[in-house]
């Protein structure tokens, strides 16, 4: 049996998920023996179009010509995943879409006159699911190569991707950790985020941004009173933990709403 075709895409982002895929070096040798990259432009000069069995994309949609080229990969893509945070929430690039300053003000702001191309105008930034349907998620900024090398298992054998709905702090708890939000006072945002990642954070001593999104059924609302009213964060630091990542998404919308 041939082995699937799997293609990796890059949109507004930083690129640290693409090159996180090369950072699988105990397994890499194993993955590339049972999977054919047929595109991945940051990696090889010989990429080939589509159709693929699998395609990884990166990065927030922030233009037009963004919107059309996703649509385009949909059609190719048997299987369309969502990697990282950009992708699947909007990521750090959404940012942006809570700064108060229109599409003009903020291409003025970031771009020299001389650079901004009216073709690449930019949009809102969005996860890659607002515009078109996804299978499967590879959470987090960067999103953990475990769950990488898992996912492609699991395609291969043709079973769902795994969801874990669970919030980081069950994790954190399984490890053991001093909890950084009741002990020492520190704004963990653990509770609120979704697991995945092994409570990587928490573990080196540093608080949870939340970089993996909001875990199902999470009270962000609440999370953000106790920032504000127990830690003593400010009404803006609380809104900006929210929007740093997945802002986008109705809960953690609700947990900066929560201190506005
Ligand atoms: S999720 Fe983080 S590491 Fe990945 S592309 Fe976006 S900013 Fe970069
Ligand atoms: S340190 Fe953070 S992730 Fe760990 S239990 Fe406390 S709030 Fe949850
Ligand atoms: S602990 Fe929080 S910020 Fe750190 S990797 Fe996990 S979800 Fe992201």
């Amino acid at each position: 049996m041939a082995n699937p075709k799997v293609a990796f895409f890059k949109f507004s982002s930083c690129a640290g998920c693409l090159l996180n895929v090369l950072n699988i070096e105990p397994v890499l040798l194993t993955v590339l023996s049972v999977i054919d990259i047929e595109y991945f432009v940051m990696a090889k000069r010989d990429n080939h179009h589509g159709p693929y069995t699998i395609g990884f994309v990166e990065g927030a949609v922030t233009t037009p010509k963004e919107v059309l080229e996703l649509k385009k990969i949909r059609e190719e893509c048997a299987i369309l995943v969502a990697m990282g945070a950009c992708a699947c929430t909007g990521g750090v690039p959404s940012i942006k879409n809570f700064s108060g300053m229109n599409q003009d003000q903020l291409t003025k702001t970031v771009y020299a006159e001389n650079i901004y191309d009216p073709f690449l105008a930019s949009i809102p930034a969005k996860g890659i699911d607002f515009y078109v349907k996804v299978d499967a998620y590879l959470r987090g900024c960067s999103y953990d190569l475990g769950e990488f090398v898992e996912l492609i298992k699991r395609a291969l054998k043709g079973e769902d991707p795994l969801f874990r709905p669970h919030s980081v702090c069950n994790e954190c708890k399984l490890k053991e950790n001093v909890c950084l939000l009741v002990s020492k006072g520190q704004p963990c945002m653990g509770s609120v985020s979704a697991a995945g990642c092994g409570a990587l954070c928490p573990s080196l001593n540093r608080q949870c941004e939340g970089c993996r999104g909001p875990a199902n059924d999470c009270n962000a609302a609440s999370l953000a009173k106790t920032f504000m009213e127990d830690l003593g964060l400010s009404k803006d630091d609380v809104v900006r933990k929210f929007r740093k990542y997945a802002g986008n998404t109705p809960e953690f919308s609700k947990g900066a709403e929560a201190a506005l």
